[in-house]
């Protein structure tokens, strides 16, 4: 049994994948997360997140059943300024982030203490120390911004205006297109929380922006939100070439490795799985650079198809909204479905294609 030690900054999603994996293996493990307790980044938690997801090849890959904290999304609206096509869900689920007991974070926590991994908090990594830190220690931290340019990765702003609080909705969720933001707004519940995002990449969101989405939400869903703020952090969907494993002598895990869904942003997925390859890296970097390559192979191809044919038709919702009421919601649905088919296919990350952790 190994017993060096490791060390990984990042106590989130993918840093306790990779800290229980590696606790595991015999390693002793040190985990330094920025913040005063385990949950996440706390600006934006709690929170709920919506996400495509092979629950069971997942929590196979990972070596953790994961599914007390995943729960089936029932149904998904997707807007297209006020016109709405209802959308058959299929693997795909709500998930919480927090320290409470319901959330994943709690639950790969406890993992993690049982297995006898140590937890340093309010210990963030700092500029200084990068080019001093233990070759193989882990850096996942999320969508830090400082932590991107520390390690000179490129990666694109997001901005965001975000609401939360505690509501007893179904499992349902919502998505809104409009031309004052270049993503999405949506909406998401579970566990007696929701959480709510208005957000574009590269541009802030302006409070016009904001007022057209509160319209929206008052006039079609008949919901009020009053709590907004402003949030801002990093996405590694600059370049095609933004997914590494490595970083000068470090290992790069979760969302910063660009282990992600260039396409929608979706990150859950992606950072469960990068978890466990930074685990494999520290003692085998060659299997690990096999699985990391087989995860992130279609990323640069997926990016430049939403940038070279998705932004310029997103740019104008107006005309996919006139199509999509001239074709009729379900032809429309159907499209959307089959077009949705092919993106699943031409993702690498397990759930968006589930077959992927085989
Ligand atoms: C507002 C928001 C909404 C999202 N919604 C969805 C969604 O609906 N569906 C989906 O699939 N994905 C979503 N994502 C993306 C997804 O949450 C992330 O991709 C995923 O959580 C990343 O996991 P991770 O392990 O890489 O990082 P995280 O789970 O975020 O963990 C990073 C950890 O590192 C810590 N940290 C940060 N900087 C430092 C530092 N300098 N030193 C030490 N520790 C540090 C943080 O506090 C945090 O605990 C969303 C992201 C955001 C920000």
């Amino acid at each position: 049994m190994a017993s060096e030690g490791v060390l990984i900054y990042g106590g989130g999603i993918s840093g306790m994948v990779a800290a229980y994996n590696l606790v595991r293996k015999g390693h002793d493990v040190v985990v330094r997360e920025r913040e005063a307790g385990f949950g996440g980044w706390d600006i934006f938690n709690p929170s709920t997140h919506t996400t495509p997801l092979d629950l069971e090849a997942t929590s196979e890959y990972i070596g953790i059943d994961i599914s007390p904290a995943f729960h089936p999304v029932s149904s998904l609206s997707v807007y297209l300024h006020d016109f709405r096509l209802e959308m058959p869900v299929f693997m795909a689920y709500h998930v919480e982030r927090s320290s409470r007991e319901e959330s994943l974070d709690f639950l790969l926590y406890e993992k993690c203490r049982e297995a006898g991994v140590s937890f340093e908090f309010e210990r963030p990594l700092e500029e200084g120390e990068i080019d001093s830190l233990p070759p193989g220690t882990i850096i996942a931290c999320g969508l830090s911004p400082e932590a991107y340019d520390y390690l000179g990765i490129p990666y694109q702003r997001v901005y965001a205006w975000m609401a939360r609080g505690e509501k007893e909705y179904h499992n349902y969720a919502w998505m809104w297109l409009d031309e004052c933001i270049n993503e999405y707004g949506y909406i998401s519940f579970c566990n007696g929380i929701y959480f709510n995002l208005l957000f574009s990449y590269g541009q802030e969101v302006s409070r016009e922006g904001l007022e057209r989405y509160r319209e929206f939400m008052l006039r079609v869903e008949g919901i009020q939100d009053e709590n907004w703020r402003q949030f801002n952090g990093a996405v590694p969907v600059a370049t095609g070439d933004n997914p590494r494993l490595q970083r000068k002598g470090l290992i790069m895990c979760g969302t910063m490795s660009g282990c992600f869904d260039p396409f929608m942003g979706f990150g859950i997925s992606g950072a469960l799985v990068a978890g466990k390859v930074a685990a494999t890296a520290v003692n085998d970097m060659d299997k690990a650079q096999g699985e990391f390559d087989r995860f992130t192979r279609h990323f640069a191809n997926v990016l430049r198809f939403k940038e070279e044919v998705w932004y310029p038709l997103r740019a104008r919702v107006d005309l996919l909204e006139e199509i999509a009421r001239i074709l009729g919601p379900q032809r429309a649905i159907r499209i959307a479905l089959e077009a949705l088919k092919q993106g699943r296919k031409k993702s690498a990350i397990p759930g968006f294609s589930p077959l992927s952790c085989h």
